[in-house]
């Protein structure tokens, strides 16, 4: 066999699919497994954003190659939307940017300014793109350690300075997966600071931007003053609107680094077809009330997974925003094995918080993308089986 390039042999396997196995193996013994492991929306996309897309599929004009920044329309709806639901102001033309699922965009954005050898900072635990497209790009991750105890912000005076001078791209992603932790204005004012005082391009993840609860609402970095001259922001349909399937994200902010990003993309993709971008469209400029119809349904889950798990010895609070519970495990487990513990004693497939980085060890997270009747045979069967955060 030819031997495979140097930057595939540095990545780990991706978590998810090593938990696919581990499940595939539980049902293949016959197991009736309830996943709670991945992170993907199980409602389907409104019926509205659906018939968008039939009606630009069935129009030849949306046939051919899309422009690769985007359709005008789209951009346009992106900025409006911006204005309307976070108070920002950007100009449709240099700073918005169409992406196929913002993945991409964050994989990507590591080739426009990582090279080998260059430094990123990447929160951890954390949704893995950011470390791995700094890999791919032959970069060094530099870990930001996420813990209880700092609300899971990263503490940018613990960087050492010969490290903060060295690096290019910083990541951060409030409302945060895996943690639900979400970012107060002052943090995001301080990450303006930090990367203005050592040229650092801030890139914020902001795929949960809508999935908020009772009543909150996550700022977006952009809101930030200063924050467009530092920096971007990755966003996403697929959350808020149920379209993992469908591959529709946005990059918004500085025009610089959007204008790398896109010298990235114009060589390796054509842009995301032009029916999925009037679909887009339409979920932006539509109705909204499919947005708070999801987030009932996800804090309903939420308070049954964390009133279930108090109620077997946790402690947990109520999440403003995400559709994750991020819970220590029991003392006496690793990440892994309490997952393991779970699966095979009660059928209940959780992510291990390793598989987020090393300061995700110690920890479990729950996906509430599954029924509340299903979470509440999951939180029946850990008590039938006497797993309990704390022996009393
Ligand atoms: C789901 C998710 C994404 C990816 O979203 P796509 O737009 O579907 O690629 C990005 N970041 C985080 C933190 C996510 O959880």
């Amino acid at each position: 066999m030819v031997k495979r390039a140097q930057r595939i042999s540095a990545i780990p396997p991706y978590l998810f699919a090593e938990i696919d196995k581990l499940k595939a193996k539980a049902r293949a013994e016959g197991v009736d497994v309830i996943d709670l492991g991945i992170g993907d929306p199980d409602q389907p996309t409104p019926s509205h954003i659906i018939e968008a897309l039939t009606e630009a599929a069935a129009d030849s004009t949306t046939h051919r190659y899309p422009p690769y920044e985007g359709l005008s329309e789209f951009k346009q709806a992106v900025a409006d939307w911006y204005q309307k639901r976070y108070g920002v102001e950007l100009d449709p033309q240099t700073e918005v940017m169409a992406l196929i699922g913002s993945k991409e965009g964050i994989a990507h954005i590591c080739w426009a300014y990582v090279d080998p050898g260059d430094t990123t900072l990447v929160p951890d635990p954390a949704y893995p793109v950011y470390r791995t497209g700094t890999l791919l790009a032959g970069g060094k991750p530099h870990i930001l350690p996420l813990t209880a105890e700092g609300n899971f912000l990263p503490d940018y005076e613990q960087v050492p300075p010969q490290i903060a001078r060295k690096a290019k791209l910083l990541f951060i992603n409030y409302p945060n997966n895996p943690t639900a932790a979400a970012a107060t204005p002052e943090f995001f004012a301080q990450t303006v600071d930090f990367a203005r005082q050592h040229n650092i391009v801030v890139c914020h993840d902001f795929a949960y931007c809508e999935t908020t609860f009772d009543g909150y609402r996550a700022p977006s970095f952009l809101a930030t003053p200063g924050a467009k001259d530092v920096g971007i922001e990755f966003n996403s349909l697929s959350k808020p609107y149920n379209m993992t399937g469908w591959r529709l994200g946005f990059a918004v902010g500085n025009k610089n680094v959007l204008e790398a990003l896109s010298i990235i993309k114009t060589n390796i993709d054509s842009g995301v077809f032009n029916a999925v971008q009037h679909a887009g469209i339409k979920a932006l400029t539509g109705p909204q009330n499919c947005i708070d119809d999801m987030n009932r349904i996800y804090s309903g889950r939420r308070d049954v997974i964390i009133e279930g798990l108090n109620s077997l010895g946790w402690n947990l609070k109520p999440t403003k925003g995400t559709f994750y519970v991020w819970a220590p495990v029991p003392e006496g487990y690793t990440s892994e094995g309490f997952a393991a513990l779970l699966l095979q004693q009660a059928g209940i497939n959780v992510a291990p918080g390793n598989g987020y980085g090393k300061y995700g060890e110690g920890f479990f997270r729950i996906a509430l993308t599954c029924s509340e009747e299903r979470l509440k045979e999951a939180i029946e069967r850990m008590r039938k089986q006497g797993i309990l955060f704390a022996k009393a």
